[in-house]
């Protein structure tokens, strides 16, 4: 009976100890890596689940935007969201990763959300990004949690892959948290970045990190990439360019921490899947040389 006791004793404490774990979500695919680089796409998924209802807008109420399913009468004009699937994006992840791992025999972690954009946007902070949705939360959660884990206890880099269609210019977008304008008047300082921790500790300066030879820029220039900010083109002289989302923003230096981030924009005809076999190993040399230079632990 004793030993009966203990076995319904320790049952409900396993019980305890399940309901009390993190919540997990099968809708976020993480990739454990090795090195202090993590890559995220947090809108390449395709699944749409009837159990998700699907983000189309808010309601606007005392002023602003309030992102719930059950906020009421929803605004289509003044707080409609952006559900743009970013195409390939997954597949390009997983393939930068799998080229790192192939040539320099390391891997980094790889987070991928993928749920639609119509569900989830995994760029966003969680009200817009989930609409108050419990399964759609779940998910948001994960994301966050698995690139939190995967940031270790020192210096690391956060890249957030995306992927741009509507850019004319058909450039790669390194988003640091400078604005395009900024970019083009020069009117900025480190600490309006997200590497701002990496521009405080390397001693470079900061035109140079950002847009000169010890840039992430620079090494796509010098493969015939067409991109921005870089030597060939320091701003987007007034042209298309985003500059980093809530993903850059969260886990970037800008407010604080030891962890930079980074946003790459892809256009379309880089990521598509034909033409990625020379760009994402190219990716995966870029990406991996600036990691080596300035956050490999020696
Ligand atoms: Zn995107």
């Amino acid at each position: 009976m004793a030993a009966l006791s203990s076995v319904v004793v320790s049952l409900l404490v396993l019980c305890v100890c399940v309901k009390a774990a993190a919540p997990t979500s099968r809708w976020i695919e993480y990739i454990p890596g090795n090195i202090t680089l993590i890559l995220g796409a947090p809108h390449g998924g395709t699944e749409q689940p009837t159990s998700i209802p699907v983000r189309d807008a808010g309601c606007y109420i005392n002023g602003k935007c309030v992102y719930r399913h059950d906020c009421g009468t929803k605004d289509f004009s003044k707080c409609k969201v952006t559900t743009v699937q970013d195409s390939y994006t997954l597949e390009t992840t997983k393939a930068v990763a799998d080229a790192m791992a192939r040539k320099y025999g390391v891997r980094p972690h790889v987070v991928l959300n993928l749920l639609h954009r119509n569900r989830l946007d995994a760029n966003r902070g969680k009200p817009d990004a989930a609409f108050g949705d419990t399964e759609a939360e779940a998910a948001w959660n994960q994301w966050f949690d698995y690139i939190e884990s995967s940031k270790g206890d020192g210096i690391a880099l956060f890249i957030d892959l995306h992927g741009v269609s509507s850019h004319p210019e058909k450039w790669v977008e390194i988003g640091y948290l400078i604005k395009g304008a900024q970019l083009d008047s020069g009117d900025y300082t480190y600490n309006d970045s997200s590497i701002r921790h990496l521009a405080s500790r390397v001693g470079i300066d900061f035109r140079e990190l950002l847009h000169g030879r010890a840039s992430l820029g620079y090494r796509f220039d010098r493969l015939g990439y067409n991109v921005v900010p870089s030597p060939t083109h320091p701003g987007p002289d007034g042209g298309k360019y985003y500059s980093g989302g809530d993903n850059t923003r969260a886990h970037g230096s800008k407010y604080g921490g030891i962890v930079d981030a980074i946003q790459i924009e892809m256009p379309k005809h880089l990521r598509d899947e034909a033409i990625c076999v020379t760009f994402c190993p190219d990716l995966a040399d870029i990406i991996y040389d600036f990691w080596a230079r300035y956050y490999r632990q020696r």
